[in-house]
């Protein structure tokens, strides 16, 4: 007898018929003993189609009314799995974030959770009942309703496995674990066992939606057990994110991750002076636009050269600042493109090895893809390509590091 924390996303509970399967799930848990916590997702669609009649009134939206529109569609699903769960005998109960005191700073449209109150889901298991709580929403000190950012209900079950001081928090998704890289974009990807929270946290920061890099921070830092499994398919074991350790799978690249929503902006005959990198991109940060990837090239005949990314959304605002800004500093031309993808290479195995970053390029290179910005760290290798690279340059280096074959353990 443990106590689960379960959630499910939105393609899970997509229609009737897949709330039906999920309360069925859910008591099937109940039933070998186990006290079950439920986190549900709106259903697939229902966020992008409440955003979209946000912009049908204004394109700028009030964050706060943002909120107060995108926490409905998780309101929807903790009724109906409730009602399912009732329907088959199994006593239930919905709560909203606010209703399980899920705290959260005031930082609408990508709140943090800062406390929860586990006592009223206490209480409920104690009675018996399977808990459903609505994903992705918390309140604030004031009272308002906040949302914790795109696919956040991934944090609000771990938040709750940790507070609740869970023996697993369990991820069930419309994949039956986390692969090498996305199954839809190579269907020879391999289903990891296990990956370190360290490469889950790289995967999900550099582009893999699988889980949300705030639910793997969370899980890391409060040692919650999780894992990743398939709510349509029964009986794997799916992945479990773990520290790492000697008997480990001892790959060289665990994953690659890529990311498409990012866009390239140069700017090109800087005076090569001190303070440049600073008027330039200190401009940028202060619109509250996120740099990711910056170059600099060395200097020649007293210019230099500046390349960076930001967030496809962004661009837009960004060539208009950076214009601005490359007016002023005398710089001879400003150019964007918005049609780059970032492709990365993630795994623990390349701390110990060398030539990783040759035999990337190589495979990159065999395939005429031109490599327009590198970024390195201990554990990935970043490149940005041109957008109609992305399938291809991702398959390659599938097939060049052997993802599809299991180490030898
Ligand atoms: P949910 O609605 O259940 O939260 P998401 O769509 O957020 O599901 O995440 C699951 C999707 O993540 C999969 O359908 C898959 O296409 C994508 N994905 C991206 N990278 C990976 C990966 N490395 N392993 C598994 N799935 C991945
Ligand atoms: N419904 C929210 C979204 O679509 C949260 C989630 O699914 O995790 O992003
Ligand atoms: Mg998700």
């Amino acid at each position: 007898m443990a106590l689960i924390v379960q959630k499910y996303g939105g393609t899970s509970v997509g229609s009737v018929e897949r709330i039906q399967h999920v309360a069925d799930r859910v008591s099937q848990s109940r039933r070998q003993g186990h006290d079950v916590v439920v986190v549900v997702s709106a259903m697939s669609g229902e966020t992008d189609r409440l955003l979209g009649l946000a912009r049908g009134i204004r394109s700028d939206a009030d964050g706060r009314e943002l909120d107060v529109l995108l926490s409905t569609g998780e309101q929807v699903t903790i009724a109906l799995l409730s009602m399912a769960l009732e329907s088959k005998g199994c006593p239930a109960r919905s709560y909203t974030g606010a209703q399980v005191h899920i705290r959260t700073d005031s930082a609408h449209n990508k709140a943090r959770i800062q406390e929860i109150d586990g006592a009223r889901v206490r209480r409920d298991l104690a009675d018996g009942k399977v808990v459903v709580v609505a994903g992705f929403q918390g309140v604030d000190e004031s009272g308002n309703i906040t949302t914790l950012g795109r696919g956040g209900s991934d944090t609000t079950a771990v938040a709750l496995a940790a507070a609740l001081k869970a023996d697993e928090c369990q991820i069930f998704t419309d994949v039956d674990g986390v692969y090498t890289t996305d199954p839809r974009v190579v269907p020879q990807a391999r289903r990891l066992e296990r990956i370190t929270f360290e490469e889950m946290l790289e995967m999900a920061s550099l582009g893999s939606k699988v889980l949300q890099i705030r639910a793997v921070e969370f899980a890391g830092k409060y040692n919650v057990p999780l894992r990743v499994l398939s709510s349509f398919q029964e009986g794997g074991d799916g992945t479990l994110i773990t520290f790492e350790e000697g008997s480990m799978e001892q790959a060289l690249i665990s994953g690659i991750a890529f990311n498409q929503n990012e866009a390239q902006l140069t700017v090109t005959g800087v005076p090569d002076q001190p303070g440049v990198a600073y008027r330039i991109l200190g401009a940028v940060a202060q619109a509250n636009i996120e740099v990711d990837m910056i170059v600099q090239n060395v200097g020649a005949d007293g210019t230099t050269d500046f390349t960076f990314t930001v967030h496809r959304n962004d661009f837009d605002k960004a060539m208009g600042i950076v214009s601005a800004r490359a007016e002023e500093l005398g710089a001879r031309e400003v150019s964007g493109d918005p049609k780059i993808v970032k492709i990365s290479i993630v795994g623990v195995g390349m701390r110990s090895h060398a030539g990783i970053a040759s035999k990337m390029f190589e495979a990159l290179a065999a395939e005429g893809i031109n490599i327009r910005m590198i970024s390195t760290s201990e554990i990935k290798i970043s490149v940005v390509v041109d957008e109609k690279y992305l399938e291809l340059g991702v398959r390659a280096l599938h097939d060049a590091f052997e993802l599809e074959r299991a180490p030898a353990a």
